[in-house]
């Protein structure tokens, strides 16, 4: 599609997944960006990407980065996650599908490499610039300028704008700005837990030494170990666990403990990460929390997208994909709107907001799935009917796992809906030990009676 080049220059702060993306549709459909961010420029100097090293893609991710043409670029640096693969204290393994359909998978992507790419395009763009090592440091609303501190040499710049989008993370300074003109507060809501990542290294022929194609789970409770595959046949590791208490990273702190622990809780494992104590104490622990704020925007001056709007704990893999989703609802907007920021700005405040508090719960909710259910017969038995019903009354019933991570449909939705499935399974699975035994008589009754028709991919 070719767009005239618009005379209005957007500004972006913070160049992580979610603004380089949002400079590559942008910048597509003919507006002229300046991006900035504060660390160095990735693709030139040795830095971390951020948080966690690998991610999972899923179905709402990938339909933006359609949007900006970048799958072809993305799809070779994709690794296939078809399920979960449990590992029970004894070594045991449970492989539990995804989904029901070859699409239904979600994939492993490293996050450096990911953000290059988005750089990238939006370099090639032509219409985008971009200026690194520039923290934001406060915004002037009355007089359209921002304050950059240039973080080597710590000169201050003001810079005028048009339209600002803070796409600068969970401890956004353009979402502190925003605020200080609506008195309106954001809510931090610490989770109590945190996690460290740490690495199995490929075997000795380049070869996987777990299953490839799967995302591990070593589900002990209160706490958990997760693996996914990296495109070099390693894996990244990574440890949640509650900051305080009995097991808790404030207790495991030593080179015995921490050796100790792994041999008690997660025996198969140990001898494939073979840095363990040395990673466990030079790779840093990351606190995970919730971020809620109210509004997003400010008149037709400023939009937070992203963590800066909504940053949510990782147990659904939904972070990055919500705030891709979002840049791509900002799009629709504009191109509903024409130019005019103070409705398009407005309307993705409306949209975005509820969905961005239904994923945020979600998210907490699958932490308890991902570190406890997994290993129950009851859970099982209720994911293994739902694919059942959702063969059998399609356009009624989908599980809430499918309506998060393969379909569109909004998170709000997908929550409500959710929350009337789960009441269905637990009536038709109350008495039952297997699937043979439930009455799908009632439980066509119910789905007919209690859930209308879903659009799954509006
Ligand atoms: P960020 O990635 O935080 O990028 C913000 C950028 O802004 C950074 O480059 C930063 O340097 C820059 N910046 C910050 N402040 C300023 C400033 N003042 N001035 C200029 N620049 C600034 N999501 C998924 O979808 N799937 C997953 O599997 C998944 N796994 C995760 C695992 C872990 C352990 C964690 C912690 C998160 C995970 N997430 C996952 C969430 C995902 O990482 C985030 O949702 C995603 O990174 C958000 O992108 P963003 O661009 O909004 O913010």
């Amino acid at each position: 599609m070719n767009h005239s080049i618009h005379k209005e220059k957007i500004t972006i702060i913070g160049a992580g997944l979610v603004g380089s993306l949002l400079a590559v549709l942008l910048a597509k459909r003919g507006y002229r960006i300046a991006l900035y961010e504060r660390r160095p420029d990735m693709r030139r100097t040795d830095i971390s990407a951020g948080r966690s090293i690998n991610l999972a893609l899923a179905n709402r991710g990938i339909y933006a980065l359609q949007q900006a043409e970048l799958m072809e670029k993305i799809s070779p640096i994709l690794t296939e996650m078809k399920g979960r693969m449990v590992h029970d204290i004894e070594g045991q393994l449970n492989f539990q599908s995804y989904g029901q359909k070859p699409e239904e998978v979600i994939y492993s992507v490293s996050r450096g490499e990911l953000n290059k790419i988005c750089l990238n395009a939006a370099e090639e763009t032509g219409l985008v610039d971009i200026f690194f090592n520039q923290r934001c440091e406060s915004v002037d609303f009355k007089n359209n300028q921002i304050t950059f501190v240039d973080e080597n040499t710590a000169t201050q710049t003001l810079q005028q704008f048009s339209q600002i989008i803070g796409t600068d993370g969970s401890a956004s300074a353009v979402r502190e700005a925003i605020h200080q003109q609506t008195s309106q507060q954001h809510e931090i809501i610490p989770l109590g837990h945190s996690y460290k990542e740490l690495r199995i290294p490929p075997g000795r022929n380049g070869e996987y030494l777990i299953e490839k194609n799967a995302l591990h789970i070593w589900p002990r409770g209160g706490f958990m170990l997760i693996a996914l595959p990296n495109a070099d046949a390693s894996f990244t590791v990574t440890l949640f666990m509650s900051n305080e208490g009995n097991i808790s990273f404030e207790n495991i702190n030593s080179a015995e403990s921490v050796k100790a622990f792994f041999d008690e809780y997660f025996t198969d494992i140990l001898p494939l990460i073979p840095q363990l104590t040395k990673d466990f104490f030079s790779n840093p622990t990351g606190k995970l929390a919730t971020v809620k704020c109210s509004p997003w925007h400010f008149k037709d001056k400023a939009l937070l997208l992203g963590d800066a709007a909504h940053a949510i704990v990782p147990f659904h893999g939904q972070g990055m994909n919500c705030g891709f989703e979002d840049a791509w609802e900002l799009i629709k907007s504009i191109e509903q709107h024409a130019g005019d920021f103070a409705k398009i700005f407005a309307q993705v405040n409306q949209n975005r907001k509820i969905n961005g508090d239904a994923i945020a719960d979600m998210a907490i909710e699958n932490y308890i799935t991902m570190r406890d259910s997994v290993r129950d017969k009851k859970f099982l038995l209720k994911n293994a009917l739902a694919f059942e019903l959702e063969k059998r009354f399609s356009g009624y019933f989908c599980p809430r796992y499918s309506m998060v991570m393969f379909h569109r449909l909004p998170y709000s939705e997908a929550k409500s809906r959710g929350i009337i499935q789960e009441a269905i399974l637990n009536q038709l699975t109350e008495s039952i030990q297997s699937i043979k035994q439930v009455d799908y008589a009632l439980a066509e009754q119910l789905i007919k009676e209690k859930l209308s028709p879903v659009s799954l991919n509006p």
